[in-house]
């Protein structure tokens, strides 16, 4: 067993508990914070004592109505639709910069909530600001197709919102990811029910704020707390919802299709994955280690992009191995409050049993190279918190559960290859297609392998960094349709086409 020489940072004696914290976190509806219509609420843990520190409210199907009711209302007779989109982008602005101001608070909440290390939850902050500002900046600069027929039509396309949008949300990133979502629904026009993971509703509750003092009008913005099963499922059935923008589990999602199927809803799913990171023996080494280490093992490993399957070429297989191994026993694992953190606790006792299971699972799958179990030397206080030690499988055969299934915790297995067909075959070998990252500094192989890999998203000799503009979604059982720029707009807005006669009509007379 090598956990033991697993690092925990041990600078963190205290807890950190963010001041006033809320004890009561209630759903947002037509511009005023409540309480479930039954009264009804559940605990909220923190991760690193996984202690209840706080109530919220537990949507049912009267919550749910009453938010749908009051986006509706918004939609139908409030001015926000059909303001200009200058207008509409100012107050986008708004929110951005508010989001910034409030960068250390959100990350210090985040990170309560979530267990995610501080560094990387600021980073988190600054991303959900950008989103606001890129989908303001895209709507004022937007334009549409006109076509014209010369002497006889002309033809336009007319953009208008769609409608109330129902948006789904889980708990890895829960503040940016709901950012993703309202940003460009609320920048279309449509108005919105956000109902977030029910592990990590904290921060969620900064939004209704944030848009009441950037001047979103009341009603565009509702939020309903609760279980995916009640007020998630209320919310996907609702016959006054026309659209579904889910991020969450395959599994998850294909429940939702179904139930979308019933009213037609248009659906935008971002759904997990099992994410292939190849290294070719022509890589540059050392890149590709420090990449393929923060692919899998930032966030937590809760991550949909995550490099949790690495393939490498046999040639450089054991050094690859070994350097990978130590590397992952030195990183810091602990209090995730802790700015010397690396990773930091899983989210909840429920997904921390989960990833355990895969852990125990891979010591009959694969050879343990590195964690394998809970970290020792816990930051005191906190030894009952959801600490994995990072986990390091090499020779993992393509069957084996760990090699197919999404683990989204700390752990990733890694499998020699002999030949690019092979890694090919390899890295299309699961269900799942998000993204995929190729380690080569041969050109022609590096876009042959890119453009022949089942994933949405490919990253040569990089781990996940995307522009904005750039489609984001995952192919299989990933995800169906893609986010990212001008697609974000598409989704969440109709484009009528409007055909003008101007020259003479011929028409067969009929009857004549
Ligand atoms: P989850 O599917 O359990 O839950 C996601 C959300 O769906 C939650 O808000 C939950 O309450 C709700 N929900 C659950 N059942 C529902 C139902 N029947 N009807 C309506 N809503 C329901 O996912 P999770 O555990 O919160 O998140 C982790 C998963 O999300 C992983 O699989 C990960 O890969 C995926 N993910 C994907 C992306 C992406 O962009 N592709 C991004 C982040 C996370």
């Amino acid at each position: 067993m090598t956990q033991n020489t697993t690092q925990t940072a041990q600078t963190a004696t205290e807890h950190f508990v963010p001041d006033n914290l809320p004890t009561n976190l209630k759903h947002y509806i037509a511009g005023k914070f409540v309480d479930s219509a039954d009264g009804g609420t559940f605990d909220i843990l923190d991760p690193v004592t996984n202690q209840p520190y706080c109530t919220a409210a537990s949507g049912q199907q009267a919550d749910v109505d009453a938010a749908t009711a009051a986006a509706k209302d918004a939609f139908a007779n409030g001015p926000w639709p059909t303001m200009k989109p200058r207008e509409r982008a100012n107050v986008l602005y708004k929110i951005a910069d508010a989001v910034v101001a409030q960068e250390d608070r959100l990350a210090e909440m985040e990170t309560f909530d979530t267990g995610l290390p501080i560094t990387q939850a600021r980073g988190q902050a600054r991303r959900a600001a950008e989103n606001f500002r890129f989908f303001a900046d895209l709507i004022v600069a937007q334009h549409d197709n006109a076509f014209n027929v010369p002497g006889s039509q002309m033809n336009y396309v007319k953009r208008k919102p769609i409608g109330v949008a129902g948006l789904i949300t889980p708990w890895n990133t829960p503040f940016m990811l709901e950012s993703w979502k309202l940003a460009p629904a609320i920048a279309s026009g449509c108005t919105v029910v956000l109902k977030p993971a029910e592990f990590t509703p904290l921060s969620a509750s900064l939004w209704a704020q944030i848009f009441e003092d950037a001047g979103l009008p009341e009603g565009v913005f509702n939020l309903v707390n609760g279980f995916g099963e009640t007020a998630g499922d209320a919310l996907v059935k609702h016959p006054d919802v026309p659209l579904i923008s889910f991020t969450g589990e395959s599994t998850t999602g294909q429940t939702i299709f179904r139930n979308c199927a019933e009213g037609l809803k248009g659906m935008s799913m971002e759904l997990g994955g099992k994410s292939p990171a190849v290294v070719f023996d022509d890589a540059d080494f050392d890149a590709a280690i420090d990449s393929t280490l923060f692919g899998v093992f930032s966030l937590n490993g809760e991550r949909c992009t995550a490099g949790s399957r690495i393939l490498v070429h046999r040639s450089i297989y054991d050094k690859f191995c070994e350097r990978y191994a130590a590397r992952a026993k030195n990183i810091v694992v602990g209090d995730p409050h802790d700015p010397d953190t690396q990773v930091g606790a899983l989210v909840h006792p429920e997904h921390y049993d989960k990833v355990m299971s895969y852990v125990e699972m891979g010591k009959s799958e694969g050879k343990l190279l590195a964690g394998g179990g809970r970290p020792e030397n816990l930051p005191a206080g906190q030894e009952n918190g959801s600490y994995v030690a990072p986990t390091v499988f090499a020779d993992v055969a393509p069957d084996a559960r760990i090699f197919q299934e999404e683990i989204f915790g700390p752990v990733v297995a890694i499998t020699p290859f002999d030949t690019d067909e092979e890694a090919l075959e390899l890295a299309n070998n699961t269900k799942y297609g998000l993204a995929a990252y190729i380690w080569t500094n041969d050109l022609k192989r590096g876009h042959n392998f890119a453009q022949s890999v089942e994933a949405g998203m490919v990253w040569l000799n990089s781990h996940n960094v995307r522009d904005l503009r750039s489609p984001f979604g995952g192919v299989k059982a990933s995800g169906l349709g893609h986010e990212g720029g001008y697609r974000s707009i598409d989704f969440y807005t109709d484009q009528q086409a409007v055909h003008i006669t101007l020259g003479d009509v011929h028409t067969p007379k009929f009857g004549a």
